[in-house]
């Protein structure tokens, strides 16, 4: 199955991405994760990165599509895959399209995670995370055990730099503009779907996985 999941910054993406992951055995490809490991390793797409992901900006079409166009590139290119915050521009879903036909895979379905604004705001003000094994938490919906200390792996947790109320706005109206330009264009390929995106986890998870078997057999 090949997927993309489409919504918000804190709408739930990576949470659900992982249990398609973990459950489906569909590779996870974040380019949220790909960025941040980029800029941690110094390499020459992550000292250009840097700056707008630090300021939660929206990275360069060219750059974001080169990495992904690498990735389905290699030999072991994933097959079967869920995208988590790729492709967010118009301009990326038209290049991912090429990436796929090059490699003859299709897309099974776009779904998008839908969260009211306030709601986001309240998520991500409180969202912290492990810079080590990348678990993550809410000050109020999902503390860790102890505070500020991951339960995993024992690192301390941080709060990403993009993760502040007027940021959070910003890239809230950044993602409507963009999103209302790239929707048409998987309407106009049959393969988008809406999921409430408020509901528990596992209700969200059994909506996206009922969404992909739908998709049947050209999957
Ligand atoms: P995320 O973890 O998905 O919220 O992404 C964190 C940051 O990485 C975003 O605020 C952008 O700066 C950058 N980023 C991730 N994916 C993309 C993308 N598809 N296009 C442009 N920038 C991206």
């Amino acid at each position: 199955m090949r997927t993309i999941l489409v919504g918000p910054p804190g709408s739930g993406k990576g949470t659900q991405a992982r249990l398609l992951s973990e459950r489906l055995g569909l590779v996870q490809i974040g380019t949220g994760d790909i960025l941040r490991e980029a800029i941690r390793l110094g390499t020459p797409h992550g000292v250009t990165a840097e700056p707008y992901v630090k300021n939660g900006k929206l990275v360069p079409d060219a750059l974001v599509n080169d990495l992904v166009a690498d990735l389905f590139r290699r030999e072991d290119r994933p097959t079967q895959f869920v995208m988590d915050g790729y492709p967010r521009t118009l301009a990326q879903a038209v290049a991912f399209d090429q990436v796929l036909r090059q490699q003859f895979l299709n897309l099974c379905a776009v779904c998008r995670l839908m969260v009211d604004d306030e709601e986001i705001v309240r998520r991500l003000s409180g969202r912290r995370s492990c810079p080590n094994c990348h678990a993550t938490y809410h000050i109020y919906m999902k503390p860790p055990k102890v505070p500020g200390i991951c339960d995993v792996c024992g690192h301390q947790l941080i709060q990403r730099e993009d993760d502040n109320e007027a940021t959070i706005r910003r890239r809230l109206g950044v993602f409507h503009k963009n999103v209302s330009e790239m929707i048409p264009h998987y309407q106009a390929q049959g393969l988008y779907h809406e999921v409430p995106g408020e509901g528990t986890v596992e209700k969200i998870h059994t909506d996206l996985v009922a969404i992909l078997k739908q998709a049947g057999p050209k999957c």
